[in-house]
């Protein structure tokens, strides 16, 4: 009998959701990640920056519907569907660990599913969609630091083979998007900014952007795409080294970084 080896914590870049459907050099590293684990996840929690809710929730549905939440995309990308299972257990247990370190308490729900944060990249590293998944949703009154104290309730799950991803992206301005344009200046500053804070592991900074001036007031106009990294860092633990397995931009004001905690690495 072999011990569950611990899953890692993911955060992984969205993007453009039309990425669910490209063969690009961020999808491919998306796929290569996935062949990469020493062993294969009995489940993966995502957290998505399009999943914003008032309190700590879990989703428990047992088959989470595919979420197509946007607008103005082609008819192709309305069909894609992403049947995994859901892991209504494992979500309820999510909701108990959270709970029981939140000021706030957290609950299980089942009215969510999988939204486009979560398959849009779901569709790359697993594209059979034969590992249950299930979200958590980021609780908007909680600011940086609840969700960093939020992952860290959650690690507990990676010990028992659950997979965490974080989805959003570091650096996300709408309204500043440029198509097929090169990265701003801020863009480029702000990102390696928090590579930086990641490498000497600040959560304090990272939960406290203005520290990097006006490039994170362009680079994060709202935080629910930055939420997601502070998750994704409260799951990988204090002190754990982050590697970055792919780095690069989108439309000028998106960061495709992406970051990985690896699971058994030595502290
Ligand atoms: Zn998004």
């Amino acid at each position: 009998m072999s011990a569950t080896k611990r899953q890692p914590a993911m955060f992984l870049a969205h993007g453009d959701p039309m990425n669910a459907l490209r063969d690009n050099e961020f999808t491919r590293k998306l796929a290569s990640m996935a062949l990469a684990l020493q062993e294969r996840p009995r489940a993966i929690l995502v957290v998505s920056a399009h999943w914003q809710a008032r309190g700590a929730l879990a989703c428990s549905a047992a088959w989470p519907e595919t979420i197509h939440d946007f607008g103005g995309f082609p008819d192709e990308l309305y069909r894609v569907e992403y049947p995994a299972p859901g892991a209504p257990e494992l979500a309820r247990e999510a909701a108990a660990l959270m709970a029981g370190a939140l000021p706030g308490g957290a609950r299980e729900t089942t009215e969510w599913g999988l939204d486009h944060g979560a398959w849009t990249v779901l569709a790359h590293l697993f594209p059979r969609a034969d590992i249950p998944v299930f979200q958590v949703a980021i609780d908007s009154g909680a600011g940086l630091a609840g969700a960093l104290a939020a992952g860290r309730a959650l690690a507990p799950l990676r010990e028992e083979g659950v997979l965490f991803i974080g989805s959003g992206n570091i650096v996300h301005n709408l309204g500043a998007i440029r198509w097929g344009g090169e990265p701003y200046a801020w863009a480029g500053e702000f990102d390696g900014w928090v590579a930086a804070r990641l490498n000497e592991a600040d959560e304090e900074a990272l939960c406290d952007i203005d520290r990097a001036g006006e490039s994170a007031r362009k680079a994060c106009p709202t935080l629910e795409h930055y939420a997601p990294l502070l998750y994704a860092l409260g799951a990988a633990g204090p002190g754990a080294r982050p590697s970055y397995p792919y780095v690069g931009f989108e439309h000028g004001s998106l960061s495709m970084r992406c970051v990985l905690w690896d699971g058994d690495q030595p502290k």
